[in-house]
C-alpha cells in the first residue's frame, strides 16, 4: 500500500501527538530535529487551516501547545498544494508568534497625541453610541420623490477580503440591517472588472475552473500578471502541465520567473493587452475561414451568439475609424442599436444566420471589428516583437481544435485599467471562439489576489450585492414589496426569513436599506473628503494605503467624525491621525487572526475549505465574529424601545448564535433550513418564495447538510480522473467544479475530449462532474451551457456594457502616446474622481506601471510585520531599465526620486534587464515598475506607490487604473 507523507505520519504515531518541531521556515522539512525533548506522555494538538493570504487557497498544518503555535507546515493531503507552502504561507508561524500584534483596545481621542488602552465593554459601547449618534441624525426615510428608503449615507463599512465567511456574512447582516448603503470591500479595487466582464460573456463573475484542471490544458497563457510569484504554488499546475507537454505563454510588461519558464514571452506596453489579444482574435478568426478543421466550429455556432444578427443601424469603430460604438452622445452610449433582430418564429425571438455570413451576425461584425488588429497594428501600440507574436497567435489557436484545452490566466494586472472591464472581454472572447471554455484544461482563470475576496464579497460587502451576489442585490428605491423586487425573489425571501424571522416579507423587505446612487470605493472616499460620510469602520482593511491618490485618501480619513479599526497590528490606516492634526477618534480593535479562529474560506476556484482554531488570540485580541456579535447585540439594547428611524430593522433583526457565538450556528444559517421539517437544506433548488424556507446566502446552500459540514470534507480521491476531487470541501454552486460543463459535450452529451471527459451523458443521467444547468444534452432539451446567459450561448457581442460591445484599444488615462488606433484617446465612459490636473506627457513622459511580489501582500500591513518576510525583501524599491538608467545617470542602489501629477516618492532603484523600452510610432516610451507594499507602519517602512496613482476608473466598476499612469524620475 502506497502511503502518502501523512498516512505515514499517523502510521508511525506522530501525526496526532508527535509533532514536537519549532516553527521552521521550510515547508518541506516535515520531522525536522526536535528543539526539545519532550516527555513521552505529552500531546500536541494538530489542526488544519488555510493559508489566509492569496486565493489560491493552499492548506497547512499547525501543531499547537498549551493554545501557542510551534509548528506550521504544508498539508501534504491537499491536493491544491499538496504539502507545499509560498513564502508568505511559510511565514505564518510569525504572524502567532508576534511581539507587535495588538493585544489590547487602543483609543485615540479627538485631538490626543496618543493611543490609551480601553476595555472591549467601553469600547463596543463607546462604538455603538457613535454609530447610533451618526445614523439618527442622518437618517434617509424617504427619497425626493417620497419612496421608503431606509438608509444612511453618514457611516461606511470598508474591508474585508480576509476573515472567514460566516464572519463577512453577520458583517453584512449588520451593516445592511443598520441601513448603510456605503459598503465595499478590496474586490472593488482588485478584480471587480473581471467579475464585469466576465458576466457578460459567460454569465458568471469567478474563475471557471481551478487550479489541479490547469494540469489538463495544452497551452496556458498568462497574461497581465506573474503568477510565479503572485500565486506560486497555483503555478505549479502550469508547471505541471507544461511537463506533461503542454505550452505556456507568457504576456506581461516585465520580464519575471513566470517568463523564465514560458515557453514563449511577450512583453507588452502596459495598458495594451486588448490591442495584443484583439490580434489573436484577429488571426483566429482568419485561420477559421482557412482551415475550419481546425475549429470547433459547433461549439461556436450553437454555444455562442456568432449566429445572432444585430440591427444593421449598428456600427462600431471599424465603419467609422473614430474609435466609437454607435449611439455615443457625448457622455454615454444610448445602445438601442446595439440591440438583435427580432424573429417570432425563433423561441428566443432572435434572428440568427447559422451559416454564419450574414454581415450583421455577429461572427462577421467581430471579424470586421477585430481586423483592423493587424500583426504591424498589435506591434506598434504593444510594442511587442513581431515574430514573438505571430508564434504566439498560432501556438494558443491551436487549443482551437475540437479535444484540444487552452486556458487564459490573468490576476488584477489586468484588470485596474480605465479598459479593465474589455481587457477581460477579451480574453473571453478568444476563449469562445476556441471552444476552451467548459472544458477540462480551458476557461478563464482570473485569480483573486486575497485569501477570501470571493467567500467575503458574495457575502453581500460590496454595495450593490447581497449574500448570494448580484442575483440578490439589494432593492432600489423604486422596489417596495417582494413581488416588485426586480431580481430573483425566492432567493431573497430566503434571506429575509433568516434575517427577520416571522415578521412578513413586505415589512422585512422594507427594513433593508434602499439604494439611491453610486456607493464605489472612489466615490465612498470622495463622500467622506466632502463630509456626507462621518463615520468609517475598516475591517482589516489599509486604505491610507491601498487606494489610489493615497495623499488625497488619508486627508480624507482625517475629516471623519470617528473610525473604527478591526486589525492585528496598528496599520497606517488606524494611524493616520499621527501624520497631521485632526479630531477624528479611532478605536482601534485588536483581531484574531485566522489560525486562532474557525470558519469556512472560500479560493478563487469556488472551493470552500474549513480551517480550525489553532492557538490562541494573543491578549484581548477577538475574532470578527465575536466582535460583531458584541456590537450588534449591544445596538440592539440602545435601539429596544425605539420606534423611529427604521428602528425595528435593529430589534427584530434575528440574532440567537449563542455567547460567544458559534461559527457552526453561523454557517448553518447561511446554507438554510426548511422550515417545516427544520432540517437542513441540501441545495438552493429546495428554496421557496412562500416563507417555509429560509437561507442566508443561496450559493452557500448545500455547504452545511443534515450530512454535516461539506467544507469540512477532506477526500483525497479524485474519481474523475481529471483531478476534480469532489470530495475535498465544498464549492459553489452545487459542489461543481467545472462551470459551463456542458459545453464540455456535443450536442449529444457527448464530450469533446474523451480522454479528460469532465461531464458526459449515460443516455438518463449526467455522469462525472455536477453539470452545469442538468438539463439533458442540447438536441434533447434544447438548453445551451452558459445557462446564466439569456439564452445559454456565450456573448462574443456584449450589449450589455457601458463603453461597447466589443473590446477596443483605448490609451491609459495618462498615456504618452496618441492612440495609434483612433483619434479616441481615452475610454470615452472613464470615470473621473481625480481633482489634480491629469500628468501630461511633457512633466511626466514615464510610464508607471505595479507589481506584486511573493513576499509580501498588498498594502503590506500583515507581511512588513513579519521578520522573515522584511529581511527577504526588506524596502521599496523603483525597477527600471538599464537605458532608462543610463539616460537618467541612475546605478542599481541608488535612492530615486518618482513623481506624478500627484505627489512623489522614494525607493532604491534597481536596474535591471528585465525591462525595456518601447517604440511607439518612432517615439521611445520608457517605463518603471513599483511595488505597492510600503507604508509608514511596520517593521519595514516606506512610501507607497499610491501616493502617485490617479482616482479615475473604468465605467462598468470604478476599478481605478492602478497599472498604467505617468511619472518623472531622477536620482535624489
Ligand atoms: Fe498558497 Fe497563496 Fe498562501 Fe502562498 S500565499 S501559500 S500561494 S495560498
Amino acid at each position: 500500500m502506497e502511503l502518502s507523507r501523512r498516512d505515514f505520519l499517523k502510521a508511525t504515531g506522530v501525526g496526532v501527538g508527535g509533532i514536537f518541531i519549532l516553527g521552521a521556515l521550510s515547508p518541506n522539512v516535515t520531522l525536522a530535529r526536535p528543539s526539545k525533548v519532550l516527555p513521552l506522555k505529552k500531546r500536541i494538538g494538530e489542526k488544519t487551516t488555510i493559508c489566509p493570504y492569496c486565493g489560491v487557497g493552499c492548506s497547512a498544518i499547525m501543531a499547537v501547545e498549551d493554545g501557542k503555535l510551534v509548528n506550521l507546515e504544508g498539508d501534504p493531503d491537499s491536493p491544491i498544494n499538496e504539502g507545499s507552502l509560498c513564502p508568505k504561507g511559510s511565514s505564518l508561524y510569525q504572524v502567532a508568534n508576534n511581539e507587535y500584534r495588538l493585544t489590547t483596545v487602543k483609543h485615540r481621542a479627538p485631538g490626543a497625541a496618543y493611543w490609551m488602552d480601553m476595555s472591549w465593554d467601553n469600547s463596543i459601547a463607546s462604538i455603538a453610541a457613535r454609530i447610533k449618534g451618526t445614523r439618527d441624525a442622518n437618517w434617509i426615510e424617504t427619497d425626493g420623490d417620497g419612496s421608503t428608503v431606509n438608509r444612511t449615507e453618514a457611516i461606511a463599512s470598508v474591508g474585508s477580503a480576509f476573515p472567514n465567511s460566516e464572519e463577512a456574512y453577520l458583517m453584512s447582516k449588520m451593516l445592511r440591517a443598520l441601513g448603510l448603503v456605503y459598503i465595499e470591500n478590496e474586490a472593488r479595487i482588485c478584480v471587480s472588472s473581471a467579475v464585469a466582464a466576465d458576466e457578460e460573456t459567460v454569465g458568471r463573475g469567478p474563475m471557471s475552473s481551478h487550479w489541479i484542471d490547469l494540469g489538463n490544458s495544452d497551452c496556458i497563457m498568462v497574461i497581465g500578471g506573474n503568477m510565479a510569484e503572485s500565486f506560486p504554488i497555483a503555478f505549479k499546475w502550469a508547471t505541471r502541465a507544461k511537463d506533461k507537454g503542454a505550452r505556456l505563454i507568457h504576456v506581461d510588461p516585465r520580464f519575471t520567473r513566470t517568463s523564465a519558464k514560458a515557453d514563449l514571452y511577450a512583453r507588452v506596453r502596459p495598458g495594451t493587452d486588448i490591442a495584443f489579444v484583439g490580434g489573436i482574435i484577429r488571426y483566429v478568426i482568419d485561420d477559421m475561414g482557412v482551415n475550419p478543421g481546425n475549429y470547433n466550429m459547433t461549439y461556436v455556432k450553437e454555444y455562442t451568439n456568432a449566429s445572432y444578427l444585430v440591427l444593421p443601424a449598428f456600427t462600431g469603430p471599424a465603419d467609422t475609424l473614430d474609435g466609437l460604438f454607435s449611439g455615443w452622445d457625448g457622455s454615454k452610449y444610448d445602445k438601442s442599436t446595439w440591440e438583435w433582430q427580432s424573429d417570432a418564429t425563433q423561441p428566443d425571438n432572435i434572428k440568427k444566420d447559422t451559416t454564419l455570413t450574414d454581415p450583421n451576425c455577429v461572427f462577421q461584425l467581430l471579424k470586421k471589428h477585430f481586423a483592423r488588429y493587424t500583426d504591424d497594428k498589435v506591434v506598434e501600440i504593444t510594442g511587442t516583437d513581431k515574430t514573438t507574436f505571430q508564434q504566439i497567435c498560432q501556438t494558443y489557436a491551436a487549443t482551437g481544435q475540437t479535444g484540444k484545452a487552452g486556458a487564459i490566466v490573468f490576476s488584477s494586472n489586468a484588470c485596474q485599467r480605465s479598459t479593465g472591464t474589455q481587457t477581460v472581454r477579451a480574453f473571453g472572447i478568444l476563449q469562445l471562439l476556441l471552444g476552451n471554455m467548459g472544458v477540462a484544461g480551458g476557461g478563464l482563470d482570473g485569480i483573486t489576489g486575497a485569501a477570501n475576496g470571493l467567500g467575503c464579497t458574495l457575502q453581500g460587502l460590496v454595495n450593490h450585492w447581497g449574500p448570494g451576489g448580484g442575483s440578490v442585490r439589494p432593492a432600489s428605491s423604486s422596489e417596495h414589496t417582494l413581488s416588485a423586487y426586480g431580481k430573483d425573489k425566492t432567493r431573497f425571501a430566503s434571506i429575509l426569513k433568516a434575517w427577520y424571522g416571522d415578521t412578513d416579507h413586505n415589512t422585512s423587505f422594507n427594513y433593508l436599506p434602499k439604494r439611491g446612487g453610486d456607493y464605489s470605493w472612489q466615490s465612498l472616499f470622495k463622500a467622506i473628503d466632502d463630509g456626507t460620510i462621518k463615520g468609517l469602520i475598516c475591517w482589516g482593511i489599509n486604505p491610507a494605503v491601498s487606494g489610489p491618490n493615497s495623499t488625497a485618501a488619508r486627508q480624507a480619513l482625517r475629516k471623519l467624525d470617528w473610525m473604527v479599526v478591526i486589525d492585528l497590528w496598528e496599520t497606517e490606516t488606524a494611524a493616520v491621525w499621527q501624520l497631521a492634526d485632526c479630531d477624528t477618534e479611532v478605536f482601534l480593535l485588536p483581531a484574531a487572526h485566522s489560525l486562532e479562529k474557525e470558519g469556512s474560506v472560500n479560493n478563487t476556484c469556488r472551493w470552500n475549505q474549513w480551517r480550525y482554531k489553532g492557538a490562541d488570540p494573543p491578549g484581548k485580541a477577538e475574532s470578527d465574529l465575536w466582535i460583531i456579535s458584541k456590537l450588534m447585540l449591544k445596538l440592539k439594547e440602545l435601539y429596544a424601545g425605539q420606534t423611529e428611524k427604521n428602528a425595528e430593522a435593529i430589534t427584530n433583526l434575528t440574532w440567537d448564535y449563542g455567547n460567544p457565538p458559534d461559527v457552526h450556528t453561523v454557517a448553518k444559517e447561511m446554507n438554510g433550513y426548511d422550515l417545516s421539517t427544520g432540517k437542513l437544506l441540501s441545495s438552493p433548488g429546495s428554496l421557496k418564495s412562500d416563507g417555509t424556507t429560509s437561507c442566508g446566502n443561496w450559493l452557500w446552500c448545500g455547504m452545511y447538510t443534515e450530512e454535516g459540514n461539506m467544507a469540512a470534507r477532506r477526500g483525497t480521491t479524485d474519481p474523475s480522473g481529471i483531478g476534480l476531487f469532489p470530495n475535498w470541501g465544498w464549492a459553489w454552486p452545487l459542489n461543481r467544479r467545472i462551470m459551463y460543463n456542458r459545453a464540455s459535450v456535443d450536442l449529444d452529451g457527448k464530450p469533446w475530449n474523451s480522454d479528460h471527459p469532465v461531464i458526459s451523458w449515460d443516455g438518463a443521467s449526467w455522469v462525472g462532474d455536477v453539470a452545469d444547468g442538468g438539463w439533458a444534452p442540447v438536441d434533447t432539451s434544447g438548453k445551451y451551457p452558459f445557462i446564466m446567459k439569456p439564452e445559454g450561448r456565450g456573448y462574443l457581442f456584449g450589449p450589455g456594457r457601458p463603453d461597447g460591445p466589443f473590446p477596443e484599444h483605448y490609451e491609459p488615462w495618462e498615456s504618452p502616446v496618441a492612440n495609434p488606433m483612433s483619434p479616441q484617446q481615452n475610454n470615452p465612459a472613464i470615470v473621473v474622481w481625480e481633482t489634480v490636473d491629469k500628468g501630461t506627457a511633457t512633466d511626466y513622459p514615464i510610464v508607471v506601471t505595479t507589481h506584486r511580489l511573493v513576499e509580501h501582500l498588498h498594502s503590506g500591513a500583515i507581511t512588513r510585520r513579519l521578520p522573515w518576510l522584511v529581511e527577504l525583501m526588506p524596502e521599496m524599491f523603483v525597477e527600471m531599465s538599464q537605458e532608462l538608467a543610463a539616460e537618467k545617470g541612475i546605478a542599481s542602489g541608488d535612492t530615486t526620486i518618482v513623481e506624478s501629477a500627484r505627489g512623489s516618492i522614494t525607493g532604491k532603484a534597481v536596474v535591471t534587464a528585465r525591462l525595456k523600452p518601447y517604440q511607439v510610432n518612432g517615439t521611445t516610451v520608457h517605463y518603471i515598475s513599483l511595488p505597492w507594499n510600503w507604508g509608514y507602519m511596520g517593521l519595514s517602512t516606506g512610501d507607497s506607490a499610491n501616493l502617485l496613482s490617479p482616482r479615475i476608473g473604468d465605467p462598468n466598476t470604478g476599478i481605478p487604473e492602478f497599472r498604467a499612469f505617468l511619472c518623472d524620475v531622477h536620482r535624489a
